[in-house]
C-alpha cells in the first residue's frame, strides 16, 4: 500500500484508499492494546501526576466579568477577532501539554544546557518517584532550616518552604529569563532593574518582576509582569501533617487561578492608579508539573503572533493568511516549549538542598556518654 500511495488518483484518496496518519494509528493502538489498557500507575502520586500532565485548554478570548475567575485583561489584545456572542464550543481555544516541551528541538538561545543532576531531579519529579539527591537527607531524617519539617524525598517540603529562598530565587530567575528572551524575539524591549514599586494592601512596598515597554497589552502602554511557580502537592501542612505529599486541590487549575488572583489583588489596582507613569499588570503563573495559567498562555500566544508579524516584516513579504497562521503555529509551539523547558530547569533547581542549610541533627540519647559530652556546669559527686 505504501508503494502504491503516490499512484492513487484523487477519487481514490477522497474515498479513503490511502494510509491513515501516524497519529491515528498510534491512537488506535493505545485504545486497544491490552498491556496498555491494563497498565496502572504504580502509586497514587504517579496517578495524580498523570492527571496533571493532561492537556490544558482555555478560550483564547475570555469575556468573563472582572471580578469572576477566568477574567482576562488580554481579551481586546487577542489577534483574531471573535464574535463576542460566539457559542462556547465554537470559540477558539489555546492548548498546552505539560509534557510536550522535550519534543521541541528548535529553542536556539532560549534553551539552557541542563546538567545530569538537574535532568535526574526533574525527570523523577515528573514521574512521581523519589529524587535520588534527596534520598540521604530523608534517610537521616534531616530537619529543614525552618525547623518544622523533615526533608522528604519527593521534594514537596522544599518546594513549599519559604526558607529555601536562594534556590527558589534561582528557579524564579530561570523562568523570568525565558519570558524576557521571548519578549525580545517578539520585538519588545524589557527592563529588569529599577522596577517601579507600589504600596500593597498590607502597607508594605512591592514590585513586579519585569517591565515590558510600549507593549500596548492589557489596556496600557507599558506592562509589568510577575512570575510565580506554584507546587501542586502539599509540603508545609502543620495541623494535619498527613496532607503533606498529597494533591492540594482536586482541580489543579483552581490553584493557578488563585495564585494569579492573589497577585492581581496585590498589584493591578496599585499599578493602574499610581502617580506618574501607570502600568498594566499581568501575573504569569506556572506550576511545577508544567501547567500554564490561562492568562499566561494567552500572553504567550500574543508574543508568538507579534514574532510572526515581525518576521514577515523583516522579510519584506506579505504572507497569505494560511502562511501566516502556519508560521504563527510553529512560533507558538516554540514559545510554549521554551517556557516548559525553563520550568523544568526551575523545578530541578528548586529541589536542590544544600547540606549547610539544614539543621544539625541532635545526637540520639544512647550516644550521650558522660565522657563524650561532659557537662559544662560543675557537678557535685
Ligand atoms: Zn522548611
Amino acid at each position: 500500500m505504501l508503494a502504491r500511495q503516490h499512484l492513487l488518483s484523487e477519487e481514490e484518496v477522497g474515498a479513503g484508499f490511502c494510509l491513515p496518519q501516524q497519529c491515528r494509528v498510534t491512537a488506535h493502538i493505545m485504545e486497544n492494546w491490552e498491556p496498555h489498557l491494563n497498565a496502572q500507575p504504580p502509586s497514587r502520586r504517579c496517578q495524580d501526576l498523570r492527571m496533571l500532565h493532561r492537556k490544558v485548554s482555555v478560550n483564547a478570548s475570555s469575556r468573563v466579568p472582572e471580578d469572576s475567575p477566568g477574567h482576562s485583561i488580554l481579551q481586546h489584545d487577542m489577534p483574531d477577532d471573535e464574535d463576542p456572542n460566539c457559542e462556547d464550543a465554537k470559540k477558539k481555544k489555546l492548548s498546552h501539554c505539560p509534557a510536550a516541551h522535550p519534543s521541541c528541538l528548535f529553542l536556539g538561545k532560549a534553551r539552557t544546557v541542563i546538567s545530569v543532576n538537574d535532568w535526574e531531579s526533574w525527570f523523577c519529579q515528573f514521574l512521581g518517584v523519589p529524587i535520588p539527591a534527596l534520598g540521604p537527607f530523608w534517610k537521616e531524617q534531616r530537619v529543614c532550616a525552618c525547623g518544622r519539617h523533615v526533608i522528604d524525598e519527593y521534594g514537596d517540603h522544599v518546594h513549599a518552604c519559604k526558607q529555601h529562598t536562594s534556590s527558589t530565587k534561582s528557579a524564579h530567575e530561570t523562568i523570568l529569563d525565558a519570558v524576557q528572551a521571548l519578549c525580545h524575539q517578539a520585538g519588545l524591549s524589557t527592563e529588569r532593574r529599577n522596577i517601579p514599586t507600589v504600596k500593597k494592601q498590607n502597607g508594605k512596598t512591592g514590585q513586579g518582576d519585569l517591565v515590558i515597554k510600549g507593549a500596548n497589552i492589557g489596556g496600557d502602554t507599558n506592562l509589568i509582569i510577575d512570575v510565580a511557580l506554584i507546587h501542586e502537592f502539599g509540603g508545609n501542612h502543620m495541623v494535619d501533617v498527613s496532607l503533606n505529599g498529597k494533591l492540594r486541590h482536586a482541580q489543579p487549575d483552581k490553584l493557578l487561578e488563585s495564585a494569579a488572583r492573589t497577585k492581581v489583588r496585590r498589584y493591578r489596582e496599585a499599578y493602574a492608579t499610581r502617580a506618574g507613569v501607570t502600568y498594566a499588570f499581568l501575573p504569569c503563573v506556572m506550576s511545577t508539573s508544567g501547567r500554564i495559567h490561562g492568562e499566561f498562555l494567552r500572553f504567550l500566544y500574543i508574543l508568538a503572533h507579534r514574532r510572526t508579524k515581525r518576521w514577515f516584516e523583516q522579510l519584506g513579504y506579505e504572507p497569505s493568511e494560511e502562511a501566516f497562521k502556519f508560521r504563527r503555529g510553529q512560533y507558538f509551539w516554540h514559545t510554549r516549549a521554551a517556557i516548559g523547558h525553563a520550568t523544568a530547569l526551575a523545578v530541578a533547581r528548586r529541589a536542590r538542598v544544600a547540606e549547610h542549610a539544614l539543621r544539625r541533627n541532635r545526637p540520639r540519647l544512647h550516644t550521650q556518654d558522660d565522657l563524650l559530652y561532659p557537662p559544662t556546669a560543675p557537678v557535685a559527686f
